[in-house]
């Protein structure tokens, strides 16, 4: 069974997120803690998605987010937040969310972002017929879809599972300008609600992995006013 961990301290909220959840068919691990969601983790094993609020009692949900994304690139993260600040938001991705909702929200449409990170987690696993194209070669970088990680010169850089899809993207289309939207679809699926700045939030973060000096780039440029190009 699909597994989730939704770490929460304000019990209405948490259970009417559990419930619905586990409704659609996931386990759910419950934490009103930072703190009692890693025991979770440690104690039960990882999950596939994990819903973490801001405002914690302890470690906050943005300390708990780092945390988490250190041992783990695959599971998907939403944070949630009373606070609709961007630069709330801008943080929350740049250290390793993949997605972000502000207070009051929808629970369907948490559901629905839960689904489309997971459906993304899986996709990325290639089918017996992508096999030889398991390994995407550009320039002196190497894109394993296999174990998910991205190779520069025979190094290994860890990406996020929305970061990997990104440059699966630019190996897909060298060379290329793409526009903001065409990544925001191509990433995050047709039916994404979130606006294009997690596009530019996602391109700061694997600059910073895959740059020399990720602030004069060589490889993933700024296309003004349109998008990103991938310059092997
Ligand atoms: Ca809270």
């Amino acid at each position: 069974m699909r597994r989730v961990l939704v770490v929460e301290d304000e019990k209405s909220i948490r259970e009417m997120i559990a419930l619905n959840l586990r409704m659609s068919g996931w386990e759910v691990l419950e934490a009103e803690s930072a703190e009692q969601g890693l025991d979770l983790l440690n104690k039960q094993g990882p999950c596939e998605a994990a819903v973490l609020d801001v405002m914690l009692p302890g470690m906050n949900g943005f300390s708990l987010c780092e945390t988490i994304r250190r041992d783990n690139q695959d599971i998907g993260i939403i944070i949630l937040s009373a606070k609709s600040m961007e630069e709330d938001k801008i943080r929350g991705l740049s250290i390793g969310a993949d997605d972000y909702m502000s207070k009051p929200f929808s629970v369907s449409e948490l559901l629905a972002r839960i689904e489309a990170l997971c459906r993304r987690v899986g996709r990325g696993k290639p089918a017996a017929q992508e096999e030889d194209e398991a390994r995407l070669v550009s320039g002196a970088f190497v894109l394993d879809r296999k174990s998910r990680v991205l190779y520069k010169n025979g190094k290994s850089i860890d990406l996020t599972q929305v970061e990997f899809q990104i440059m699966e993207l630019f190996f897909h289309n060298p060379g290329t300008a793409l526009v903001r939207e065409k990544i925001l679809q191509g990433v995050w699926g047709e039916n994404y609600f979130g606006d294009v700045k997690i596009v530019d939030v996602n391109i700061r973060r694997l600059r910073m992995k895959v740059e020399d000096a990720p602030s004069s780039p060589q490889h993933i440029l700024t296309v003004w006013g349109y998008g990103y190009r991938w310059n092997s």
